[in-house]
């Protein structure tokens, strides 16, 4: 299992961001309209594999940024369980949410990269020991005996109508195919998205601190050490990462750290025992991957608020560490392509990976190949 890395991609700088318009570097268009986003944080791997210029590209998810790029592009993007995918070498964000994982064209790529990335490292010490699984055994047509669980409160009032439809119809295709369709609940997921804001920017101030221009990364030259480090800092970083160190240190600092920082960590592992807790009824859960569609530049880039919104469906994974996986489930009234998210309990890669499969060859229709796509594979 070995593989050549091609090239680099573009992304939102430090993995921050839903749309890769945070990106220090370059902008990167939906292949699907050219006027709208790829999607983030690892938009560049989702537009590459969308477009057919590249076959397979990893992403990094904290948050949901293999997942939410790929269902903007139309392709699929799995997040493995946390400790699956060695982070030897990748850049830190958040450190307890942070995973690795492919963005493919369909789901057998997913496998077959998955085969290539999986598995123990003694070199992350967050890696989970055990013997390397071979996913190819799991692309099985076969859902009949799976249980599907449908949490309603991945369904309620902001989710965009033509998703929800996409949805609807997915849900009626796994019914057809035998699997049974149990309605879950996951209360406490309405806390998720703060609970996450909390965590991943209290960790990634931290994460973050060591570049001070003394002995990490650039360094902007002045008279004394505060000024060096100052400029260092506010040069060297984006405003969005420069946000986020703020308020992390802030959720951090004394006197908040009880307030904000330790209620969100309680909120986090109450989102985990209430994903136990489906998972000892259900063998999957079904949502969408994000409540939208893609849009268009500039539309959420002046609030990130807005952006953040988006991230409702993805960051619960993050933060009880279970896998993902999001399939194209249909396109939009505006050709823009719709994502199905499917969670499995931990190391349920295996699950996650046949009910895809099977959406996948039931319903071709749902099979994108992006219109500037002119490269064929
Ligand atoms: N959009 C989320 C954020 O901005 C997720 C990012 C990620 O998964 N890297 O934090």
């Amino acid at each position: 299992n070995h593989y050549i890395s091609l090239g680099k991609l573009n992304m939102d700088e430090f993995a921050m961001g839903g749309s890769t318009e945070n990106s220090a570097l370059a902008k990167t268009s939906n292949p699907w309209n050219a006027d709208c986003v790829p999607g983030g944080s690892s938009g560049g791997s989702a537009a590459a594999v969308s477009s057919g210029s590249a076959i397979w590209a990893l992403g990094s998810d904290t948050g949901g940024s293999i997942r939410q790029p790929a269902s903007f592009c139309g392709v699929v993007g799995l997040k493995p369980t946390y400790g699956n995918v060695s982070r030897y070498g990748l850049i830190a964000f958040a450190s307890s949410l942070d995973q690795i994982g492919p963005i493919t064209r369909d789901v057998t790529d997913a496998a077959l990269v998955l085969n290539a990335i999986s598995g123990h490292d003694a070199k992350d010490s967050t890696s989970i020991p055990g013997a390397r699984v071979d996913y190819t055994t799991a692309l099985v047509n076969d859902v009949k005996n799976l249980k599907i669980g449908v949490p309603k409160e991945f369904f309620g009032e902001g989710l965009n109508s033509e998703v929800r439809k996409a949805m609807e119809e997915a849900i009626e295709t796994y019914k057809k195919l035998g699997a049974e369709i149990v309605e879950v609940s996951l209360p406490n997921s309405k806390y998720a998205l703060s609970a996450y804001y909390i965590i991943a920017l209290a960790e990634a101030s931290s994460n973050l601190a060591r570049y001070d221009g003394v002995s990490y990364g650039m360094r902007v030259p002045a008279d004394n050490l505060v000024d060096m480090s100052t400029k260092t800092r506010t040069e060297g970083f984006g405003p969005e990462v420069q946000r986020r160190i703020l308020l992390g240190t802030y959720v951090l600092s004394a006197g908040y750290y009880d307030a904000y920082y330790l209620k969100a960590l309680k909120v986090r592992r109450l989102i985990k025992n209430e994903f136990d807790e489906a998972f000892s009824k259900v063998d999957l859960i079904l949502t969408p991957t994000a409540p939208n569609t893609s849009y268009k530049f500039g539309e959420k880039a002046n609030d990130p608020l807005a952006m953040y919104l988006e991230d409702i469906c993805t960051v619960p994974a993050n933060l009880a560490g279970i896998p993902g996986i999001s399939i194209p489930a249909g396109m939009s009234s505006n050709n823009l392509p719709i994502g199905l998210q499917l969670l499995g309990p931990a190391m349920g890669e295996e699950t996650l990976l046949r009910a895809a499969f099977t959406f996948e060859q039931a319903r071709p229709d749902c099979q994108l190949v992006a219109p500037t796509g002119e490269v064929s594979l």
